[in-house]
């Protein structure tokens, strides 16, 4: 027997999402169908409608954030002459949360990567440079996964950073990190260690 369309098709959104398969989607779906409580499904509907639209990137750094400026860009006690580049806005919430960096962030949005398309045309460099300059930034740390596209996004921004800011300190997080891995899978002390031994290249 096939399912009811609509019961199909929540099961294929679940599906579509990183990390839920075919059986977890169906699971889910039945599991609101007999123990989910109307209005409580109303509201998460409500919250998923509008969360892209209530979070716009922050236009200064391109983390998540709530009233334009986010979070960081907006604290007074941050070091601004810090900056930490990292691929996607997630990966503040992991290295922040160790609490051992007290500086910037900077959110490219994608690595370099053949197979996903992502050329060096799509990594803006320019913003960075210009948030170097404004704010006279002294360090640039990349906190970049140690995968083949983190690998070649850092050596391709090191460059192009040297170029136009020759005495300016760049480093990277120590390498303890999980080779490959994403950040997101490191434990909090590994991350910490990550940050606080970072090395210049
Ligand atoms: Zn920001």
């Amino acid at each position: 027997m096939n399912y009811p369309d609509p019961i199909k098709n929540l099961i294929d959104n679940f599906a579509s999402l990183p990390g839920i398969g075919q059986k977890t989607a169906e699971r889910l779906v039945f599991y609101l169908l007999k123990k989910g409580e109307q209005e409580k499904m109303i509201e998460f509907g409500r919250v998923l409608a509008n969360i892209k639209k209530i979070t716009p990137p922050c236009p200064e750094c391109g983390n998540v954030s709530e009233n334009g400026r986010c979070n960081i860009c907006s604290d007074r006690k941050r070091d601004k002459t810090t900056l930490c580049i990292v691929a996607e806005a997630q990966d503040i919430f992991y290295l922040d949360k160790t609490g051992v960096y007290n500086g910037i962030y900077h959110v490219l949005g994608g690595l370099l990567s053949t197979a996903d398309g992502i050329t060096i045309k799509d990594i803006n460099t320019e913003k960075i440079m210009g948030r170097i300059l404004r704010q006279h930034v002294r360090e640039v740390v990349m906190g970049i996964n140690p995968t083949v596209e983190g690998e070649s996004t850092i050596i391709y921004l090191k460059k192009t950073l040297r170029e136009k800011f020759p005495k300016i300190k760049i480093t990277r997080l120590s390498r303890g990190l999980p080779m490959g891995g994403d950040l997101e899978y490191a434990d909090e002390i590994t991350l910490s260690s990550a940050i606080k031994n970072r090395s210049e290249i």
